[in-house]
This record gives structure tokens, sequence and C-alpha cells, in this order.
């Protein structure tokens, strides 16, 4: 069993659409596959129309969210939801709002550019992105106007967080986001918890406080993380009897992890399957 359980299509910061990411999930030889689109289940439906034989789909997503980092300091934290019901009022409402920043905040990050000269056009931005714009949107952007000639050049330069044209987001707070995932029935898992190279490090200990109002697993295998960060998590794991991910975090050709680069063992997904009760998984 190949389970792949973190991926993104267009709906969000991909570039296959869900059908294409469903087909080449199946093509790479993967049993299960997760749609884990930010802040959206817009890729739910088409995915789950073009699904092939054989092939299991777990309806997910990943939140943004707001941590403690281990300076104290707010970090963001991003929280993989799988199964949940999507119709949970309060839950779709904060994706709603989490959308709604992230059009925003990039709006006002491609005016501060604009501003300063870099040829950046807003209409044909948003007419590229899905219903969850970010910041990969702008890198393709940038390297359309020639700034930039790849998307991690884009993130080390004018997305990077210490750059002027940099615009912070209002994310949920982690606690808040355990809890609206839970109570709409969903299983959630947090994501690359120790992926060193995105910034500042969440507070484990946030980790553990949080763990009692419902963190059903943790993310541990994944290409962000080393062997030490891995070993870390996993005795985390451990220590609050939770399962463990692992997964590719395949964005298309906005990275260059493929899909099934990382999985799953099939008793960890059994025990993520059993807290589920929100939706199903769909079998094609
Ligand atoms: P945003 O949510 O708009 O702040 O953008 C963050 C997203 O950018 C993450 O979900 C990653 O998928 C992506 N990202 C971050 N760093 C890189 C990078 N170096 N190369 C490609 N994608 C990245
Ligand atoms: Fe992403
Ligand atoms: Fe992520
Ligand atoms: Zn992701």
């Amino acid at each position: 069993m190949r389970i792949d359980l973190h991926t993104h299509s267009s709906v969000s910061d991909g570039t296959d659409s869900p059908r294409e990411l469903v087909l080449a999930a199946k093509e790479a030889g993967l049993d299960v596959v997760a749609i884990t689109d930010h802040d959206t289940t817009a890729g739910w439906e088409p995915a789950a129309q073009a699904l092939p034989e054989g092939l299991t789909l777990v309806r997910g997503m990943e939140m943004s969210c707001e941590g403690r980092g281990e300076d104290g300091r707010p970090v963001p934290v991003h929280l993989l939801a799988y199964l949940f019901d999507p119709e949970h009022p309060g839950f779709a409402e904060e994706r709603r709002r989490l959308r709604t920043e992230r059009e925003g905040r990039i709006r006002a990050m491609a005016e501060r550019m604009a501003a300063d000269g870099l040829p950046i056009d807003l209409e044909a931005l948003s007419a590229a992105a899905g219903p969850s714009i970010g910041r990969p949107h702008l890198a393709r952007a940038l390297i359309d106007a020639g700034v930039v000639a790849t998307v991690d050049e884009a993130f080390r330069g004018p997305l990077a967080t210490a750059s002027p044209y940099y615009v912070h987001k209002r994310d949920t707070p982690l606690g808040d986001a355990v809890r609206l995932v839970t109570e709409a029935g969903g299983v959630a898992v947090v994501a690359h918890a120790r992926a060193r190279t995105r910034g500042r490090l969440l507070d484990l200990d946030h980790v553990r406080e949080l763990a009692p109002l419902g963190i059903g697993g943790l993310e541990v295998d994944h290409a962000d993380h080393s062997a030490e960060d891995a070993a870390v998590l996993r005795r985390l794991a451990d220590e609050l009897r939770l399962p463990v991910t692992g997964s590719s975090d395949y964005h298309g050709i906005n990275k260059s992890i493929p899909l099934g680069a990382h999985t799953t063992a099939p008793d960890q997904f059994d025990e993520l399957l059993s807290k589920a009760t929100g939706a199903q998984v769909i079998t094609g």
C-alpha cells in the first residue's frame, strides 16, 4: 500500500488540476492520495469525479494557522484536516475568512511591487489563481515578468518574510483550528512542524498543550525535515500516543518533490481513519 496524505492542486498553489492530480497519483503507483489544498475544499468534487479505478481519495485540506514559536512569538503553522464535514458552518466561515485574507494580502504585496516599478499585473494574477491565491502565484507572475528565474528564487527574494514587499496575513490561531476541525468530525494533523527552511520553528510545547483539544496525528516524514527533526517528531508522537504520517506535499511544478516521495504506513492511516466522522474516503 502506498499512501500519500498531502498534495496540492491548482485550486490552491499546485499546478495540476484536481483531475490531473488524481490521474498523476494513479500513474505514480499510489493506492491512496489525499487532496489537501490550502484553505479550500474546491478540489474535492472534481477530484472525486475523475477518480481512477483502484485509487482511494481522502478529502482533506491544509489550513493556515498561527502557533507559538520557540521564541514565544507567533509563527505560521499548517494544519492538515482530513474527512471533515464541509458544511459545518463555523468551519466553512473560517475557511472563507482565510481565503479573503489571502486575496487582500496578495493584492497588497502586488501593489507594493507595482509601486516599486516591478511589472506585476494584478488582474492577470487574480485570473491565473483559483479560489485560494498564495505567494506561489505571485512567484509565477514574477517569473513571467522576468524579475526572477525560479519559484525558489522568488521565495528567497521578493516573497521572503524579510522582504519590503512582504505583507502579513491573519491566520487561524492553532487551538481554534484544532477545535473547528474536530467539531466538524475531521482529523487534525500538524503538518511539517520542523520545516526549518521556512523560518522560525513552532514550539513543540504548543503541540503538547493543544493535544487534549483533539490533535489526531503528526506529519513526520516530509522533504523539509532532516532525519534528526523527523526523529524528534516521532518521539513526540510516541509521547502523545498519536499516529504519524509521511507525504510528498506535492505542488506540481511549483516544487520539485514528486508524488509518493514520502508515504504513510497503513496501520497509521487506519488509526487516522478511525477518528474521522465528518466524511468518508472514496474509492474509484
Ligand atoms: P502563502 O501561504 O501565500 O504565504 O505561501 C506559502 C506557500 O508557498 C507554502 O504553502 C508553500 O507551498 C509555498 N512555498 C514556500 N516556500 C517555497 C519555495 N521555496 N519554493 C516553492 N514554494 C514555496
Ligand atoms: Fe503550498
Ligand atoms: Fe504546508
Ligand atoms: Zn502543503
